[in-house]
This record gives C-alpha cells, structure tokens and sequence, in this order.
C-alpha cells in the first residue's frame, strides 16, 4: 500500500473496460490529485479516454455502499459481515432443502472479469451450490464467440485477435472499436491503429446500420440491414469458392472439411443477397477479392453480430473466412495470444474448456455452454411455477435489470424471489430486490491482474496492480467474500467442516496474489520454483509497475489447438445444422418499409450502466435519445428533439429523438444500460440522468436459438410522435406489454 507518504505516483490498469490503459495517478495528501495516460505503459503507451477519471468517481461515490446491508421493505440496515454470512448461507441452504439445489439460481455480471480476484474465488463458490442455474453476461454478449472457440479451436477461450499493428486490410462487422477501444480485441488507441493501417496502405472496411464514429477512421463504410450478416459473409465465402480465392497456406496442414463450407455457401451468391442485406452484389464481390488477395487481411465482428440471431453462425463464417484465405494465425491476420497466465492451459476449475448442451433450462429447454444457461431464460426460470422453480438468486457484480432483455419482466420475477444476495457496492436496479447487500472494496482498493484481457490483447505483455488505498478496516475483498461464503457453505458435518477449515486456510493464506504467483510461475515464460531465476513471477512484476512488453503475437499452430486431434474441424455439425434455420429464413425473408428494427450503440463515456453514476461521465447533452433517419422521421411526422413513444412486444419507453442521417432508413438506435428511473435505486448522479431502458423494449424470447444468445439487434418496434411533454413517471416501466 503507498497511502503511508504525503505525495506519491501510483501506476496501475485501468479496469474500466476491456482496453487495459496504463495510467499514472498522482496522490497528494491521500487524495487523487490526478489521472493520466502511463506513458511507460509497453502495451497503451500512454493512452487514456474520458472515463479513466471515473476511477476516481467510483472510489470516492458517497452512494457506494460499504458495509453489509439487509433489507426491511424500501429500508435498509447495517448488519456486521458475521450476521450478513450467516443469513445468506441460512437462506441459501434453507431454500436448497425445500425445493432442490438448483433452486438457487446465480447471476454473474461483466465486471468480474475485470477483477481477478472474483475470477479465481468466484466459481469455486458457485460451484458450491450444486445448482443447474447459472446465468451471467455472457450470453448477452460474447456467448457466440466463445462457442465457436470451443468447436473450431477446443477451448472457449482460444478467440483469434485482429493484428491490428500489422493487417493491411481489416473488415469491421457490427463493432465501434474507436469508442469502445476494442472488445474480443484488447487495443488502447484503435483510432491510432486505424490510421496506421492506411498510413500503410491498407484499408479499413466498416459493415454496419450506423455510421459510427469509427467509419470516419475508415476507407469505407456500407450501410447493412440488421440481423443480415450472416448472408453478407456467406456471400463473401461464396466468391472466394467460386473464384478459386481459396489460400490456406499452413493451415491446410491441419484444417478439415474445406469442401464441405464450399457445398454449404453454394446458393448464396451477391445478387441472391444484396436485396436482403441493403449491400450491393458489386460490393459483396469487391469485399470478397479485395479481402482474399489482400496481403494481409483480417475480418473483425462484435456486438452487432455477436447478438443477434443467427450470432454464433455470423462469428464461425468471419473465423472460416479468416481461415480459408490463411490469415489466421498469420502475422497481419488473426493471432492467438500466449499470455503470462495462460487460461488457455489452466486447470478447468479455472478456466473451463467448454461444453455444450449438458442440460436445458427448464422451461424452454436452452442449453447450456460451458456450465452456463442463457440468460433471456432466467427471468421465466424465477416466475414459472413448479418442480425446480428458481426461488433464491445470488448476483455479482451485474444489473441484469438494465442488461438483459425485457428488463421488465426479470425486475417483476426479482420481486417474487423468496430470497436474493446481491455482492455488489450500489443498491441499483437489480441490487434493491436483495435480502442482503454484501459490499466488495471499489476497484483501487485491491490489487489486479487483467487474467482475462491479457488473453485478448493485440500484443502480448503482462501487469500487476497494486491497491492504491486501504479500504475501510471492515471492508472485505471480492474473493474474501466468496472464501467465506465457500466455507460456510461447505461446513456442514464435522468432517467436511474440517476439511473446509483446511480449504479455508490454505486458500486465505494463498488469495488471489499467491494463485497468479503460481499461474506466472508455471506459464509460458515463468521461473518455476527457481527462486533465482529472472523469468517471470509474482515478484518480479511487482517490481515494475508499468509492466512488461512480451513479444507481438506469433503464429503458434497446431501446437496451441486445444482439440484431442490437433485439428480443426472448419464444420462442426451444431453450426452446420443450423445453416438449416439461416436458409429457411433466406426464403422467408422479407423487407416492409414501414417497419423499423432496434439496434443499441456504445458511447465513449458509459460503460453498460456501470458509469452513470459518475457527473463528469454524464453531464451535459443526454446520450439516451433514440436515433432515426430524417426518411423515416419525416414519415411519421416526427421533428427533431421531439419526445416519442417507442413500442415493442414487451414493453415501450418514451424518448427524445435524435435525426440523423447516420443510422440508416427502416432502424432506430437507442443506447444501453440506462433507465435509472425505478424507485429505491440509490443512485443519485444517475437517476438525474435517468435515460430509458432500451431493454424495456428488447425481447426475451428473440435469441439466437442455436446458443441461447438475445438477439438484441433488429428488435421490431413502433414509433410514433407524442404531442405532450413526457413526465419522469410516464417512463416507468409497464408492467403490461403492448403492442401484442
Ligand atoms: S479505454 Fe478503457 S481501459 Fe482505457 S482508459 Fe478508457 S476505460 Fe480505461
């Protein structure tokens, strides 16, 4: 800890987001004087965006809660960590004897990942439960990669990164990698990258329903229909089939089925699919050649294909075209990472391999991916009576209530729980339904290590934070929490009481620190037990603190293949099967022009809802308004900045909108993660800045049917003109769906 001297610089990475930006902070007086860019940052090299300051916000937010809460109706009360334990072991075990171990249901949020400590001590307490029902995140985000991971490479985490610092041409599919700085794709300063690739010579290609800040980084921009790329990239590899563009250089060593994809993208040729897509068969061609004779060449999708619903086909077809022009593991193509702590190699407790479909949710019979349901079923798991009803929820670090579709409902089921544990420092839209609040320290009271993002990055390097401030003396760390919770849970009897006071100990004495010490140390460039050796080791990367520049990622197949052959197989019968539903909706498809289709939209300054409660963050113009093109806006009679009513199968939400040509004719955009306007959240900046809840409008039972993943883009809805102005009240969210 460095809070001991009057004036000091502390170094560590930003957790904020996937992009893992060094920075510098300057303490004077044990106060944040100020945040910025760590220039000796080997992998950001000094660069920050606006919400790095918030690290500061979110430490010093008077709404963050610090000490263990139990809820009486809309009050709540301190309770000491030994009373808060013992009823959330009571009130889970209580539950568990009634009505089963899967009664107890689990929801982890995005920010775990973005904290080793939980990663570590997490799953080994939720694997303490025993229970079937397991959602998280994931499947409103990355499910599909993380699928097609498992079946082509055999671990869900083998995910190639884009060479960014090497490609000469990069396709971008549904991502705004100059707002977001990257995701899958761990890249501080993308709009640097960008403008190298054409300082270069090379071309930078973005494919998507909004003009987004990053299309001024790139060569070209084509508007496409949402829900559509999956046509899109089979007609790309149908022309790289049918113009003998096919190159797989070493991979054809150990890659199976390459005729196979030539049978299976066939019928799908450019004129075929330019009326579905809204691109031009002269495009589709032109993206097709130039890709597959480009030098380099490396496509890219993320959230605008990864949540919809044909995401896992749409992420397999940009691997397969990546693959059969041999730009995978190609320096300037798509690359694996070898990082310090390979999760990649770990233990399964750890870092699971994968599975898929082990068992189904009850209700509509989703199949899990690796011990994980999706999470559009949790809230039908909570409100359908019967044999293994959900009837106890502990949550981590999320807000499902705002993440997940129809938000509606799940903040309906959340109601009705019977018990719920929420571990997490806000009382917000999903926390205010917990029985207990366990409060985990804010982020720059812990140390950290990017397990997660190290394995993403566009080079390969590797940091440890320490904790720049103390917390409160009856503050508890995340993975204390969990410790606890594990051993309570597991102490029944005086033999497994033994055994887990033993587990206790041992695990106390190692925490998070001494597990990533053993990670280093036995990874791919690690000392071992050599106390002598200067490879690396815990030790060594605390004794520098802006960390270590490894090497650019290499090519490193077969070796690195996870899968028993050592191959890849380029068609796994999941995927290939459901070619079926993307061609039955081919012949099905069909475009009315009066109808409108939703997609969300990133922000510079906000992250999911986890930022808004931050005023620097949110000040100043509303980033929640709904977008639509001047076509469609004129059609409904509709001015700029006029409030109106938007409508879907579940829900609807009233907005100001914004015109603009950037979002193209027949869709609308509203940004996630806001709606902070429901009643007991204790969230002061953000119900100032309340927003609407685009997930009061996304729907539970749109998913990509394959995984299970929410279709978030391409939601239908309605929008019509409001003449009298909108009360707060009015944007509460109804408990009754319209529209039918
Ligand atoms: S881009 Fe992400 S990691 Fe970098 S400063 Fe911003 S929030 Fe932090």
């Amino acid at each position: 800890m460095e809070n001991q001297k009057n004036e000091f610089v502390h170094y560590r990475t930003c957790n904020l987001c996937e992009a893992m930006c060094g920075v510098e902070i300057t303490v004077k007086e044990n106060k944040i004087h100020s945040i910025r860019g760590d220039k000796q940052d080997p992998f950001s090299q000094g660069h920050i965006c606006p919400k790095a300051v918030a690290l500061q916000d979110l430490y010093y937010d008077k709404d963050r809660v610090k000490h263990p809460l139990r809820r009486n109706g809309t009050t709540w009360q301190r309770i000491s960590w030994d009373e808060a334990f013992d009823e959330v072991v009571q009130g889970i075990k209580k539950i568990q004897a009634k009505h089963g171990k899967s009664a107890v249901g689990v929801y982890t949020g995005n920010p775990i990942v973005h904290n080793y400590g939980s990663m570590l001590f997490g799953p080994m307490f939720f694997k303490s439960l025993h229970s079937r029902n397991h959602f998280a995140a994931t499947s409103v985000d990355q499910l599909a990669h993380h699928f097609v991971g498992y079946f082509l490479y055999g671990h869900q985490l083998l995910l190639p990164v884009p060479d960014l610092k090497r490609t000469e041409f990069l396709i971008i599919l549904g991502a705004n990698p100059a707002v977001s700085n990257g995701s899958l794709m761990t890249a501080p300063d993308v709009a640097g990258h960008l403008k190298q690739i054409r300082k270069r010579g090379g071309k930078v290609i973005l494919i998507d329903p909004r003009r987004t800040e990053t299309s001024d980084l790139s060569d070209k921009h084509l508007f496409i229909r949402p829900g559509t790329d999956v046509f899109l990239l089979l007609a790309i590899l149908q022309v790289i089939f049918a113009e003998n563009l096919v190159r797989l250089g070493h991979l054809s060593q150990f890659t199976d089925k390459v005729d196979v994809i030539n049978k299976l993208v066939k019928d799908f040729t450019p004129e075929k699919v330019e009326s579905i897509t809204g691109i031009s068969a002269t495009e589709i061609y032109n993206l097709a050649r130039d890709f597959a004779t480009a030098k380099t060449a490396v496509c890219y999708g993320r959230m605008g294909v990864s949540t919809q619903e044909f995401g896992a086909v749409c992420q397999w077809l940009i691997n397969v075209i990546n693959i059969v022009t041999g730009n995978l593991d190609r320096e300037g193509g798509a690359l694996f990472t070898l990082p310090a702590f390979d999760p990649v190699t770990a233990p399964d407790a750890i870092a699971p391999k994968g599975s898929f479909g082990r068992w189904h949710s009850r209700v509509r019979k989703l199949p899990e991916f690796a011990g994980e349901l999706p999470v559009a079923a949790m809230a039908e798991e909570i409100l359908t009576p019967g044999d293994k009803q959900i009837k106890a929820l502990v949550t981590c670090a999320g807000n499902p209530v705002l993440s997940t579709p129809n938000g509606q409902q799940l903040d309906k089921a959340l109601a009705s729980l019977d018990f719920m544990v929420s571990i997490d420092f806000y009382i917000n839209e999903t926390t205010r339904h917990a029985n207990i609040i366990l409060p985990p320290t804010s982020s720059l009271e812990h140390d950290n290590y990017d397990l997660a993002f190290h394995l993403l990055a566009i080079h390969n390097t590797t940091k440890y934070s320490q904790a720049l401030f103390n917390g409160d003396p009856d503050s508890r760390h995340d993975w204390e929490i969990f410790l606890e919770l594990l051993t309570r849970m597991e102490s029944d009897g005086v033999v497994s009481q033994l055994t887990s006071t033993i587990k206790h100990k041992v695990l106390k004495a190692l925490g998070p620190a001494g597990l990533l010490d053993l990670g280093l140390r036995f990874g791919p460039y690690g000392a071992g037990l050599n106390p002598f050796s200067d490879k690396l080791s815990l030790s060594k990367l605390r004794s520098l603190p802006h960390g270590i520049d490894i090497s650019a990622l290499k090519p490193c197949l077969p070796e690195r293949l996870q899968s028993k052959s050592k191959r890849i197989d380029l068609a796994p019968q999941p995927l290939v099967k459901d070619l079926e539903r993307v061609k039955e909706r081919f012949l099905s498809s069909t475009t009315n022009s009066n109808q409108l289709l939703l997609i969300g939209r990133r922000h510079l300054r906000s992250n999911n809802s986890w930022l808004h409660n931050s005023l620097r963050l949110v000040k100043g113009r509303s980033l929640c308004t709904l977008m639509i093109n001047p076509v469609d806006a004129a059609k409904r009679q509709i001015s700029n900045g006029q409030k109106v009513l938007v409508a879907s199968r579940v829900g609807k939400v009233h907005i100001t909108v914004e015109i603009t040509d950037e979002i193209m004719p027949g869709v609308v955009s509203i940004p996630h993660g806001w709606g902070h306007n429901r009643d007991n959240v204790s969230l002061e900046v953000a119900k100032q800045h309340a927003g609407v809840s685009v997930n009061d409008l996304t729907d539970e039972l749109a998913i990509d049917a394959l995984i299970g993943t929410a279709a978030f883009n391409g939601v239908m809805v309605e929008v019509q003109a409001v003449a009298d102005e909108i009360t707060p009240q009015e944007n509460m969210p109804l408990a009754k769906a319209v529209n039918g």
